[in-house]
């Protein structure tokens, strides 16, 4: 049996698990702590009633002759990518719905786009980051190029840490606002970004899953709103972070026809690997999704959107209290502080679990330059994140 190889070159990741573990021992020992978790990056707040509601009526759809839907367009129902194409157009970026492909969240298609990718492509990944990215291409056996990300450039790495290695790149991952560390780029720094990818000819894989949370209106929340995107750039969005949708799945993802590089088109490419490889996204989610896009659904949905922002300011006035050092919090749900003391991302998690029995997660399991720092999240209730900023003073 001739199995890939590659498999067994990805790290183990024991981050999530050895947190539960940790927090579980705790738990079992101090049966009396109410243990505050800070460390997820899953949303909390229930579903918004416009797209309970539309996805009720879905389902009894389903249930008649006359509206029963079988098999869907594998690129989305147009009744959404229209609903995608005008929140795009609500924030002055023009797309057309046949660039927009309806899927089933930003993880799936972050690792599937690399299907239209040749395995010898060098792949320039931030560090840290999601760590979805760099393991879709270690499993496919892509070489593998990191950007640092420190203190100096605010964890948000530029062109010149790829000029440094003198690499030639072809795929950029870019993720902002960033997990882990909630950063954003601003406009000027994202058209340095599509200005090197043009002349490198590369693509640029802009993961907009956070772009939400974005506050500051000249701060971008698309590529597509900087010169030249459209010939270098693949947006990936979802519902997951702004809707709720993390159980649901829904997502959507911009290929515009200008990416062309001699013969292969890369639109094209995307609709025939879809086609392919995936059968559509569930109808019933799509309207639930169509229906978050509605002024009543957005406004509902912003209102969450709200209330973990307001989490986020209470966490980093905390920190500007304790005058620890941080980014993030402003634009994107994360703060990503630097450890005080010189502790390590583990020995600070102990600390405050074990001190304040709060869980937040440690920087070093996104990536090498995470250790040292520590991402706390703003998805939980304000009374949990208020108790945890209040024994976090206690004890730092
Ligand atoms: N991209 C980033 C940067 C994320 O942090 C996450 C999830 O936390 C995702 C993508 C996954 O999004 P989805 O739920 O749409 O698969």
């Amino acid at each position: 049996m001739n199995l890939n190889k590659h498999f067994l070159e990805l790290e183990d990741s024991y981050l999530f698990s050895t947190i539960a573990k940790k927090a579980a021992a705790h738990t079992q020992a101090n049966p009396d702590a109410k243990v505050i978790r800070l460390g997820i990056g899953d949303v909390t707040r229930p579903l918004a009633p416009a797209s309970i509601a539309a996805m009720t009526k879905a389902v009894a759809e389903m249930g008649e002759a006359a509206t029963f839907r079988g098999y869907g367009p594998e690129a989305g129902y147009p009744f959404l990518r229209e609903a995608v194409q005008n929140y795009y157009s609500g924030k002055g970026v023009k797309l057309s719905a046949d660039e927009i492909f309806i899927g089933d969240g930003a993880k799936s298609d972050v690792g599937n786009i690399l299907d239209l990718f040749d395995k010898n492509c060098n792949v320039i990944i931030p560090d840290p980051v999601y760590p979805a990215y760099l393991d879709a291409n270690v499993m496919a056996g892509r070489p593998v190029y990191y950007i640092a990300g420190d203190e100096g450039n605010g964890f948000l790495p530029m062109p010149d840490a790829i000029g440094a290695q003198g690499i030639n790149a072809d795929i950029i991952y870019i993720c902002s606002p960033n997990n882990p560390t909630g950063s954003v780029y601003t406009r000027e720094q994202l058209q340095a970004w599509v200005d090197y990818a043009l002349k490198a000819e590369a693509v640029i894989l802009f993961d907009a899953a956070y772009e939400c949370f974005i506050t500051d209106k000249n701060v971008p929340t698309s590529i597509f709103e900087i010169e030249g995107a459209r010939g270098c750039a693949i947006e990936f969005g979802t519902f997951s972070k702004f809707a709720g949708f993390t159980g649901v799945r829904c997502g959507y993802t911009i290929v515009p026809p200008e990416l062309e590089f001699g013969q292969f088109n890369l639109q094209k490419m995307w609709a025939r690997r879809q086609a392919t490889k995936f059968n559509g996204t569930c109808y019933i989610v799509q309207r639930g999704a169509e229906a978050v896009l509605t002024p009543e659904g957005m406004a509902e949905c912003a209102a969450n959107v709200e209330y973990y922002m307001n989490n986020a300011k209470i966490i980093a006035k905390t920190m500007d209290e304790l005058g620890i050092w941080y980014v993030g919090g402003e634009n994107a749900p994360y703060i990503w502080l630097k450890c005080p003391d010189g502790m390590t991302s583990w020995e600070f998690f102990d600390k405050v679990l074990s001190e304040a029995n709060v869980v937040g997660t440690p920087g070093s399991g996104f990536g090498a330059k995470g250790e040292g720092y520590f991402r706390l999240s703003a998805f939980n209730s304000i009374e949990n994140v208020q108790e945890a900023m209040k024994r976090l003073k206690e004890v730092l």
